[in-house]
């Protein structure tokens, strides 16, 4: 696996449990977000109701999940999880539903990727506070309506426009999460640092943080691997020195690139001149999915302006030409 993809690896799950902050104040960035779900939390508080479903979108790794479960904290009610997936058949939905505790909060991470006919369950949960199940089979068939505890269903997914139209409009509060700046990811991996007590000097925290892809994930994954450097190589400090080093070594550059990211960018500058050039064939001359390289590793390269999506496909930027060490043709600007 990449080292810097921004999913969830095996590696991650015991350091990032103990690196989640718990409550708003300790969440770093998505000062936009973060600002809005303070005043519907404390409104919900003082109405006595569950909060509105929240939608959370953004790409992988910028803080859905803690962010969720910040929430529940705040609220003080429990919190349960669960993925589109996961849920296989509506009745596994409904027997979620029907455990749930009045101002409880459902997180379901990729919403999007919800069966269809367990969606529909969820239209009149959500709005109603509704189950309805079916009794009997053939023409003694009848529909029954059953009362559900009022809860906030929180949904998570990495884009909003993967959501179908009936279910995303049921959600009272919609919010993007954003890629965070160097500075908030900075912080991001002096926090980790302190958690995980690691000595590390103010400029590699920076230095880090600048490699991290705007990610918070990603920064904390890079934390680890440069710890092991500045164990074994050095003191046990991670020094500006070391940050870099160790960043060299595992094939991190300047801006957070590896070499699946040069290589494919690369590859639509020497195969396809600078594109535009349709993603399957980006996809099949690299060996990625598609998807993959729509959801994962596209986005971070389009926010730092090194690619560009055109009716016709991508295409390279001069500005990623001159990261390459290439120079852009001369039609471009
Ligand atoms: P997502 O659900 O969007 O994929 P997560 O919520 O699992 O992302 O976040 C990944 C990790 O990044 C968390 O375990 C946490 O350590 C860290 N993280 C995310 N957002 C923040 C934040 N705002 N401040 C500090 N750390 C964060």
């Amino acid at each position: 696996d990449r080292i810097i993809s921004a999913n969830l690896m095996m590696e991650d799950q015991a350091v990032e449990l103990s690196l989640r902050p718990r409550f708003l104040a300790e969440y770093i960035g998505q000062t936009q977000a973060k600002e809005n779900l303070k005043i519907y939390i404390e409104a919900a508080k003082q109405r006595k109701e569950a909060l509105d479903h929240v939608l959370l979108y953004g790409p992988p790794g910028l803080g859905k999940t803690t962010l969720s479960n910040i929430i529940a904290n705040e609220l003080g009610v429990n919190i349960r999880t669960t993925s589109g997936p996961a849920i296989e058949r509506p009745g596994d939905l409904a027997a979620l539903l029907t455990n749930l505790q009045e101002g409880d909060v459902l997180f379901i991470d990729e919403i999007h990727r919800l069966h269809r006919t367990v969606e529909e369950v969820l239209y009149p949960a959500m709005e109603d506070f509704a189950l309805d199940i079916i009794i009997g089979k053939g023409p003694s068939a009848r529909s029954v309506r059953l009362d559900l505890p009022p809860f906030t269903l929180i949904g998570a997914t990495t884009r909003a426009g993967l959501l179908s139209a009936p279910l995303r409009d049921r959600f009272g509060v919609v919010s993007r999460l954003e890629y965070y700046t160097n500075d908030e990811l900075s912080f991001i991996v002096s926090r980790a640092s302190d958690i995980l007590e690691v000595p590390i000097i103010g400029e590699a925290a920076a230095e880090i943080g600048m490699r991290s892809r705007g990610t918070p994930r990603i920064a904390n994954r890079l934390l680890k691997r440069v710890r092991d450097f500045a164990q074994v190589k050095g003191d046990g400090v991670i020094t500006l020195e070391m940050a870099r080093m160790a960043l060299q070594m595992i094939q991190v550059d300047e801006l957070g690139l590896d070499e699946v990211d040069h290589k494919m960018l690369r590859s639509i500058v020497t195969n396809f001149r600078g594109g535009p050039v349709g993603l399957d064939t980006i996809a099949a001359t690299i060996g990625e999915e598609s998807q993959t390289i729509e959801d994962v590793y596209e986005p971070y390269l389009l926010q730092i302006g090194f690619l560009q999506r055109t009716p016709r496909g991508r295409a390279v930027t001069p500005l990623a030409y001159r990261h390459l060490g290439m120079e852009p043709p001369e039609n471009r600007t």
